[in-house]
């Protein structure tokens, strides 16, 4: 690695988005050995009598910038002075949650696909193309391919990116890895497509759902479990078939749905993405090879490729409590052997009314967790409840200027959500 100059440490609280503070020159090699103490209560996660918290990086997960090699991140840890991982840091939530999967022979893969708008600074669309249309009237691609030979740089394989279905909305899709890894890759894959756009004179917007009429993005995750010990994939039964570990895990999502979205699509932006007819999932719905509903089994071409696809999770979640919360969903569904009941083989927003709905506003979700103790348990139940406090506050905070109506974006998210990472 070049000579670093500057290192900035990143981490993500509990709500909020990513966080970062940069070290200078003399002061990296003492931060990266022994970390940085910070003020965990303007972040959220501390009260202000007690604020004082020390991030400690996960060496593992340096990266040099792309677009500036002096400049480095890294990803950390969050602990106590009294040498504790912190319990409501989401990084550690999400280990802990991963050491129970393995504690059963288990191990969480994923990978996500990001959708986004690439849009000008003033938030206009660049192009008027579709789903798959080629360039140059594809006017994202530039962006799309400077990003993924970025991310090759720092070790993050794409698997392969396309122009999406609404006016310059676009998708990349990063390769297969270990949920923490792929978690850290997230977070990283997010910062470095929002920093090249910002490079090259255009504006990201990672929001669920920008503009009313025309769909919104997601961040679909694919999802399995292999066996720590052989890496045979669980998932996959007879062929390419699902095993019933994986309908169980099915089932525990299902079971737990409701609760898992204000985890999963965590903001008052997410719940107007949640609507028919724009290939966003709107009931508790399981199927092979469908986009209306919440789940959806592609189709798999060998068993190492057998998989699930969550369809709720938008690009404002945070990808550790993300994680975290659909393995404990999924593992709660093998341990109690839940059933998820048959494949809909149907269309989900058809049929909506017959269907028992995904909440339909971030406060509706935030009453679905509280009430979840079997999550609330598993994730922690200090950490849930800070949780819920914190978004209440914003779902407070955005009907204290504006209704509800699912078909307005508001100012109010447009400023709150579309710097987001
Ligand atoms: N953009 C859609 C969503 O909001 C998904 C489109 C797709 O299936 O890739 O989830
Ligand atoms: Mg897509």
């Amino acid at each position: 690695m070049v000579r670093m100059r500057v290192l900035e440490l990143q981490f993500y609280p509990l709500v909020l988005g990513l966080r970062s503070i940069e070290i200078y020159g003399e002061g990296i090699k003492p931060a990266l050995e022994r970390g940085k103490g910070f003020d965990g209560s303007s972040v959220l996660l501390a009260p202000v009598e007690k604020s004082d918290l020390l991030l400690r990086p996960d060496k593992h997960t340096l990266y040099q910038y792309p677009w500036d090699p002096e400049v480095a991140g890294v990803i950390c840890d969050i602990y106590t002075f009294g040498g504790e991982e912190y319990e409501l840091s989401p990084r550690y939530i999400l280990k802990k949650t991963l050491r129970e999967a393995e504690e059963r022979g288990y191990r969480m893969l994923g990978s996500v696909e990001i959708e986004f708008f690439v849009l000008s600074r003033e938030r206009e669309f660049l192009d008027r193309a579709g789903y798959f249309t080629p360039h140059p009237s594809d006017r994202g691609f530039q962006l799309r391919r400077e990003v993924a030979k970025a991310l090759e740089e720092i070790g993050i394989s794409v698997d392969y990116g396309h122009h999406e279905v609404a006016f310059s909305q676009h998708e990349l899709t990063l390769r297969v890895d270990e949920a923490l890894e792929m978690a850290d890759k997230t977070v990283k894959a997010r910062f470095v497509l929002k920093n090249i756009a910002e490079k090259m004179g255009l504006f990201v917007d990672l929001m669920p759902k920008p503009f009313i009429g025309i769909n919104g993005s997601g961040q679909h995750i694919h999802l399995s479990l292999s066996d720590v010990k052989t890496g045979r994939n669980l998932f996959a039964g007879d062929g390419t078939s699902l095993s019933k570990l994986a309908l169980n895990f099915i089932g525990g999502i299902i079971h737990h749905m409701k609760a898992l979205s204000a985890i999963v699509a965590p903001t008052v932006n997410s719940y107007k993405r949640l609507v028919p007819h724009h290939e966003a999932p709107t009931s508790l719905s399981w199927d092979y090879i469908n986009r209306t509903t919440a789940i959806r089994v592609p189709g798999a071409t060998s068993k190492r490729s057998v998989r699930v696809e969550f369809r709720v999770p938008d690009n404002t979640s945070n990808p550790y409590l993300t994680f975290a919360a659909i393995l404990a969903s999924g593992l709660h569904g093998i341990d109690e052997g839940m059933d998820p009941g048959e494949p809909l083989n149907d269309n989900a927003w058809r049929i909506d009314e017959k269907l028992d709905s995904l909440p339909s506003t971030l406060g509706e979700a935030l009453d679905e967790l509280e009430r979840d103790s079997y999550l609330k348990r598993k994730l922690g139940e200090r950490a849930v409840s800070k949780y819920v406090e914190l978004k209440r506050r914003e779902w407070r905070d955005y009907l204290k200027s504006n209704e509800w109506d699912v078909n307005v974006v508001t100012d109010w998210e447009v400023e709150k959500y579309s710097g987001y990472i």
